[in-house]
């Protein structure tokens, strides 16, 4: 491990101060949980100057805002999150999504606003001696014609085919939540769709968070409350593993017809991935099995699987059918 500096700040502006010493990419760095940074500090893939600490930051509360959507701090633990009450009745996706994700210690040291920022689990990432253009930008990438049967097959780019390792962000997606995000130059909000990005020429670049910015809360809408929603993740072992595919649906059927759907997928892009082609398909339609399996390809189609990870395409679409279908059976909801 490198040597760096270490303070801990005590609110938002003086977090702010702190990092602003050094703001550039890969000089500086926020710790809360440190889940992933300190494993890729120890790794050498992460070399920061400077760690700000803001485990002190009083943004570890979930709360009603006025007009009805909730506000959960940035520093809140991610077993808090999925155990608090107001999200376990109106976004039970939300609960069932974290609690997929990681083991019972992990949860209850990573934060929101961490989750976010967690890094590809790619192996040729955290291999010092692959190729790696997130890592060393240039380079090349060991993954396109090595083992990739975890990578990626939507929104992929001849740079980079790593995939997101989040659960939560797969719930967010779909949940049409807000990220808040505090920074020198003033305060603003990105629709979480927004906040990750696609590998494109640039796959170093994980999110939109510019340098010396600060994720201060997530706000779920109170328009994505109370849907009938499920988290399915597909994966090699029961516990403790990244998903191969998985699916956050939430639906609502009214007269036979599908009046609103929310759908993103995780474990297929380089960001959680909101299947809006099947959406805008599905939207107005009868809840049917055809249909389901027809709006699922339709998402599939522009897919660029590789050698390991052609099965993703058939998995994807598969899980996509029988979420929805369970739903609109009325089974398989989260509670
Ligand atoms: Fe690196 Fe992305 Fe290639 Fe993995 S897929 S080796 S993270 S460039």
């Amino acid at each position: 491990m490198n040597n760096f500096t270490f303070s801990r700040a005590t609110d938002t502006s003086s977090a702010l101060k702190l990092i602003s010493r050094n703001p550039e990419h890969g000089t500086a760095r926020f710790l809360a949980g440190g889940t992933n940074l300190i494993d890729l500090m120890r790794e050498g893939i992460e070399q920061p100057q400077s760690l700000v600490d803001i485990t002190l930051l009083p943004l570890s509360e979930v709360q009603q805002l006025p007009d009805g959507d909730l506000r959960v701090g940035a520093m809140v633990r991610n077993s808090h999150l999925a155990a608090n009450a107001l999200v376990r009745e109106r976004y039970p996706l939300l609960s069932q999504a974290i609690l997929t994700g990681a083991s019972a210690q992990l949860r209850n040291m990573a934060t929101t606003g961490g989750n976010l920022m967690q890094r590809t689990r790619c192996y040729y990432f955290y291999d010092g001696a692959a190729l790696c253009n997130k890592r060393a930008p240039g380079s090349g990438c060991d993954a396109m014609e090595g083992f990739n049967r975890i990578h990626a097959i939507l929104g992929t780019s001849p740079q980079c085919i790593a995939t997101h390792p989040s659960d939560m962000c797969v719930a967010l997606a779909a949940l049409d939540a807000i990220v808040n995000i505090t920074g020198s130059s003033g305060e603003r909000r990105v629709a979480f769709t927004d906040f990750h990005r696609l590998p494109g020429d640039t796959p170093e670049l994980d999110t939109n968070l510019q340098p010396g910015e600060l994720i201060t809360s997530i706000d779920l809408p109170a328009s994505s409350a109370g849907l009938h929603s499920s988290y399915r993740k597909v994966r090699d072992r029961a516990s403790y593993a990244f998903a191969l595919v998985s699916v956050a649906a939430a639906l609502k059927v009214d007269g036979g017809v599908i009046r609103e759907i929310r759908l993103a997928l995780g474990g297929v892009s380089h960001k959680p991935w909101r299947a809006s082609v099947a959406e805008d398909l599905l939207r107005g339609k009868a809840p049917t099995p055809d249909n389901f399996a027809a709006a699922a390809a339709a998402e599939l189609a522009p897919a660029i699987p590789r050698r390991d990870n052609a099965f993703k395409v058939e998995l994807a679409k598969r899980t996509i059918a029988l979420v929805l279908s369970e739903l609109a059976s009325g089974e398989g909801a989260a509670r």
